[in-house]
């Protein structure tokens, strides 16, 4: 690429690396910023401003040059250098259980009951009674059978670790049977055909992806089969002319064979939310009264926890899994039994878990109570009183999330809001870079809010980000 003379000289006006730290390392405010950190955002900002130069020549003036300017430029940089990186956001996505903003806000009792266990020594792999070494388990397994009905349980990392650590234990080098109805991926690269292959398990994959049959699974059946699998296609559904073996059907052939038959539930819940109006989501205590040796799910989704994989059954089977070294592997932290233990303790009452989980809340939240969150924000944004920005009360659609409840369109209330100086792209590209960042999504030339899924306390927070944006701060 040629250099025209004016980008040459703009070059050459790059003050250097050392004379930049030279100045800036005797401004005081600075003290307390690594060296290191220094150097990196100064050669970061003259390597940015160097490419500027390079891209467009009309972009950079002599007087950005100017080393003040460029220490505004480091300046910024240090600030983002050294701020946290994992950051609390407002998910005004409408989409409760977002993977990629967290899966479930824990409910109060878990983050009090973190605090506690973590800021002190504990029992964690201790009896207390015997006054010896115990299990790290011990603390959930009782709750986890009493409100599934299960014999035994197991907690690991999370529910790909469950189903990778069970499939390996109890069909390593041996045939698992699966319907090609259910070979699920979940976002973020979990595949049950590859989940399979890690575990030295064999998929033998039977039956059409819309019908599958029980003479299907008989037919497979041979001295190599090792375990029937039934995966909860979690994150969609085959509808028409569809036909699927019930649990309860595939745990009648593993019978009659010997075999044990296995449960993927994906999100899990003990909640049955077709009480509530909503789809049926089978339920843990289901499957188990239902006769399937194993069930695993996830601890973050619809159960509304911290991230873990629990795998409840049949004693027998749960032992020979909690022997597998991989179960050292995968080994839930103390941090993660602490708040899961609290989660769980509140489904001894549906009610209080309702109430007080919040993902189940959020997902259970009647549209009179979101309408008078929007009522509020209305008012709020209103009572601002800037002539270019309209405010709209919308009917929206949030969804579970989590790849839970595929079809449900749980009917929500929300807003959406135009700006006349602004594109709605530069809206929402400065909602989402505030502090904290908003995330909503454009629709319609607006950018959108689902209240759903938004805090009370956090109104407060997007009406200081439009006075912000439009300068009425
Ligand atoms: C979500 C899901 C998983 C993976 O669970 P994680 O807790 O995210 O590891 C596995 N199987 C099914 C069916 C799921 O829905």
């Amino acid at each position: 690429m040629a250099v025209s003379e004016k980008q040459q000289k703009l070059l050459r006006m790059i003050p250097g690396v050392d004379r930049i730290l030279e100045i800036m390392g005797n401004e005081r405010d600075l003290d307390t910023v690594p060296k290191n950190i220094l150097t990196r955002c100064v050669r970061k900002v003259t390597e940015q401003i160097r490419q500027e130069i390079f891209s467009s020549e009309a972009k950079v003036s002599e007087k950005q040059l100017i080393i003040d300017r460029i220490s505004d430029k480091v300046r910024f940089q240090i600030q983002k250098s050294m701020a946290p990186r994992l950051v609390p956001l407002i998910n005004a996505t409408g989409v409760v259980v977002h993977t990629n903003l967290g899966r479930s806000l824990l409910p109060s009792d878990a983050l009090e009951n973190l605090l506690k266990i973590n800021s002190r020594y504990s029992n964690l792999e201790f009896d207390i009674e015997k006054g010896k070494r115990g299990s790290r388990y011990a603390v959930v397994e009782d709750i986890l059978c009493e409100i599934s009905g299960a014999d035994s349980a197991l907690v690991v990392n999370n529910n790909a670790g469950a189903v990778l650590i069970c499939l390996d234990t109890l069909a390593g080098g041996m045939e698992v049977i699966v319907s090609r109805g259910e070979l699920v991926e979940i976002g973020g690269s979990f595949r049950i055909p590859d989940v399979m292959a890690k575990s030295g398990a064999i998929l033998k994959e039977v039956g059409t992806t819309n019908r599958t049959h029980p003479r299907d699974y008989e037919n497979a059946l041979s001295e190599k089969t090792a375990l029937l699998l039934k995966v909860h296609t979690s994150n969609y559904h085959i509808i028409g002319f569809t036909s699927e073996v019930k649990l309860g059907e595939l745990v009648g052939i593993g019978a009659s064979h010997g075999l044990p038959v296995m449960e993927d539930l994906g999100s899990g819940t003990f909640i049955d939310f077709s009480r509530f109006g909503l789809a049926k989501e089978p339920t843990v205590q289901e499957s188990v009264a239902t006769g399937a040796d194993i069930v695993t799910f996830s601890g973050d989704k619809l159960l509304g926890g911290p991230q873990a994989g629990i795998i409840v059954g049949k004693t027998a089977t749960i032992e020979k899994i909690k022997k597998n070294p991989l179960n050292r592997a995968l080994r839930i932290d103390k941090m993660t039994l602490a708040a899961l233990e609290s989660t769980l303790r509140l489904y001894r009452r549906p009610e209080n878990a309702v109430e007080l989980i919040p993902t189940l809340n959020m997902i259970l939240m009647p549209v009179a109570r979101i309408e008078e969150k929007v009522s509020r924000l209305f008012n709020i944004l209103e009572n601002l009183k800037i002539p270019e920005l309209s405010v709209h009360r919308m009917d929206l659609i949030s969804r579970a999330g989590g790849g839970s409840l595929p079809m449900l369109k749980i009917p929500s209330r929300g807003i959406g809001v135009n700006v006349k100086t602004m594109t709605v792209n530069a809206v929402e590209r400065f909602m989402r870079n505030h502090t904290p960042p908003i995330i909503g999504r454009i629709e319609d030339d607006l950018f959108i809010m689902d209240l759903r899924t938004v805090q009370v306390d956090e109104l407060a927070m997007i009406e200081w980000a439009f006075k912000t944006m439009l300068n009425k701060e």
